[in-house]
């Protein structure tokens, strides 16, 4: 018998402060990432005062994860230690896996009304990928496909396979799914989840219903395990991100941009990177 999935946890964002000032909200990091296993951290930067996201987040290295951007609003620039250049528009997605190392900047730039609307969400590697070579991929919008079923729930799959529709991210190991679903005002959506994967969804816009509670704009509720969960939208649609992925059920060594499994493999990555040696691959 299958079985639905129920509410574990309900988190609502917190204003952090990140960068070189860039004014964000934290849907959840560091304290909550035990029990988000793969993923580590979840950002929304949505912002209409340029002033709060310009600064943005000059050079800085990662190691060991991989940081997923996606904007809906705005252009974000980015450049990188393997070359890599060009500005991330509304729409787009940015995967990159960080790996044994890279050194990156990324400036928020908004639209021409000065907003600014996007997410970072950082996934873990194992331990047997954290220093695998890194890799950069661009996702124009136009290569992400759009899902509608019967009931008019359309579904932006950036990762995983939706009605046999795949998204174009198919070669990560904790094998993510990732999707932009908008379900129509009174409908239900309901997703299979392999049980034993972590899920959890993100509401961007609207309000709407989730194992009988009330979800809106912000809120973030990781699930139980089963085998699906259903959301309702209120009488007008619900927007939100469904993230799924496989747990990888080892010891975490964070600070800051690096994330690794012991606390020596931590000192080595920040030796390296006073000494110059950080980058393996450019
Ligand atoms: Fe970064």
């Amino acid at each position: 018998m299958s079985a639905i999935r129920k509410i574990k946890r309900i988190l609502t964002r917190q204003p952090v402060m990140e960068g070189a000032g860039v004014h964000l909200n934290r849907v959840f990091g560091y304290h909550e990432a035990p029990a988000f296993d793969p993923f580590l951290m979840l950002d929304d930067f949505r912002s209409d005062t340029p002033e709060h996201y310009l600064k943005g987040f000059p050079w800085h290295p990662h190691r060991g994860i991989e940081t997923i951007t996606y904007v809906l609003k705005g252009d974000v620039e980015h450049g990188d230690s393997l070359g890599n250049k060009g500005t991330i528009s509304s729409g787009d997605v940015q995967w990159m896996t960080a790996g044994s190392g890279i050194v990156h900047q990324e400036m928020p730039k908004g639209d021409a009304k000065g907003s600014m609307h996007g997410f970072q969400l950082w996934a873990n590697l194992p331990a047997s990928q954290k220093m695998m070579p890194p890799k950069y991929r661009d996702i124009t919008s136009d290569k992400i496909p759009e899902v509608h079923t019967r009931d008019g729930v359309r579904i932006k799959v950036i990762a995983g396979d939706v009605n046999g529709e795949k998204g174009p991210m198919d070669d990560v190991v904790i094998d993510p799914e990732f999707l932009d679903c908008t379900v129509p005002g009174k409908q239900t959506y309901t997703h299979d989840v392999d049980p034993g994967y972590t899920a959890f969804i993100y509401v961007i816009d609207g309000n709407g219903t989730t194992d009988g509670k009330g979800l809106g704009n912000g809120t973030l509720v990781l699930y139980g395990k089963g085998d699906y969960l259903t959301v309702t939208a209120s009488d007008t649609p619900v927007r939100f991100l469904l993230l799924t992925g496989k747990p990888l059920k080892e010891p975490v060594a964070w600070r800051g941009p690096i994330v690794m499994n012991t606390q020596e493999e931590l000192e080595t990555a920040f030796q390296e990177y006073r000494e110059g040696t950080f980058i393996k691959v450019d």
